[in-house]
């Protein structure tokens, strides 16, 4: 058990969940970052983070298995005794044209989006609940606030995040829970590696693709001195869509 405050960050081991474990342990918390299957990345974190002073562990599970989440969950009660922040990260694309779109990429992005967010969420809340405070931050997208072509198994997921944020903020609020939602542009992960973003820049008033650095000084925010902020959508694209 420890004095610190404790995040815990559903697909941290990489991009921008990385980027947020790193930022919350410079803030002083401890970190558990949750993955799926690049144990290199997840060790290569958890070492990041150990050296930023954080006591920290990556924790493999699969967050469309609602019983390894509540397993995932429970270690990390057993470990740390409490969970103050949440940052529900873990997310994949599976773009296509709708008319194309098979219902096997439809339930994946559903299911690794949106659907992950209630499995983890529902444990962590209750643990936030009897201690009376926390913070929850849901990583959406412009794509769920505004629609994107190719993306629409991605945008539901994105924009069902959103329904979820706001419905919780106003049932957690007089529990000392506030719930909000970070929609990042196009931001430099992994994820977005292939997309052909040539030119994308000059269609972006701040002139430059986002940083995951960015996404989780917004993440930071939100979950340690947005003390009177919930149910909202920070949009983080550099002015991308306004
Ligand atoms: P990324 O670099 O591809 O990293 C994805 C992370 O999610 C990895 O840590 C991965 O673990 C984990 N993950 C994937 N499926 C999982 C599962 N079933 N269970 C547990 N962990 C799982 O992605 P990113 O760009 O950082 O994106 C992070 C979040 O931001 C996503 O929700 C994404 O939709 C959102 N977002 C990204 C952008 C962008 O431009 N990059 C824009 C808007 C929103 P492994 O390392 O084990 O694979």
């Amino acid at each position: 058990m420890t004095d610190k405050k404790i995040a815990l960050i559903t697909g941290g081991s990489r991009g921008i969940g990385k980027a947020c474990a790193l930022e919350l342990a410079k803030a002083g918390y401890n970190v558990v970052i949750n993955y799926v299957g690049n144990d290199e990345a997840a060790a290569q974190t958890v070492a990041e983070l150990k050296e930023l002073g954080a006591e920290a562990y990556s924790a493999k599970f699969d967050v469309t298995n609602k019983e390894a989440v509540e397993a995932g969950v429970a270690e990390v009660m057993a470990k740390f005794g409490r969970i103050d922040v949440l940052v529900n990260n873990a997310g994949i694309t599976r773009d296509g044209l709708f008319m194309r779109m098979s219902a096997e990429n439809w339930e994946a992005v559903i299911n690794t989006n949106l659907n992950s967010a209630y499995y983890v969420s529902s444990p962590v809340v209750k643990i936030m609940m009897k201690q009376r405070s926390g913070a929850i931050i849901n990583m959406a997208s412009i794509s769920g606030v505004f629609g994107n072509a190719g993306q629409a198994n991605y945008s539901a997921a994105k924009a069902g995040l959103i329904g979820m944020t706001k419905a919780l903020a106003k049932e957690l609020a007089s529990r000392g829970i506030r719930v909000n939602a970070v929609a990042p542009g196009f931001i430099k992960t992994d994820m977005t590696k292939d997309l052909k973003l040539d030119g994308i820049e000059e269609h972006i008033p701040l002139k430059r693709l986002g940083e995951a650095q960015d996404i989780a000084k917004a993440v930071k925010f939100l979950a340690l001195d947005a003390e009177y902020i919930t149910g909202q959508v920070l949009q983080v694209d550099g002015g991308l869509v306004i």
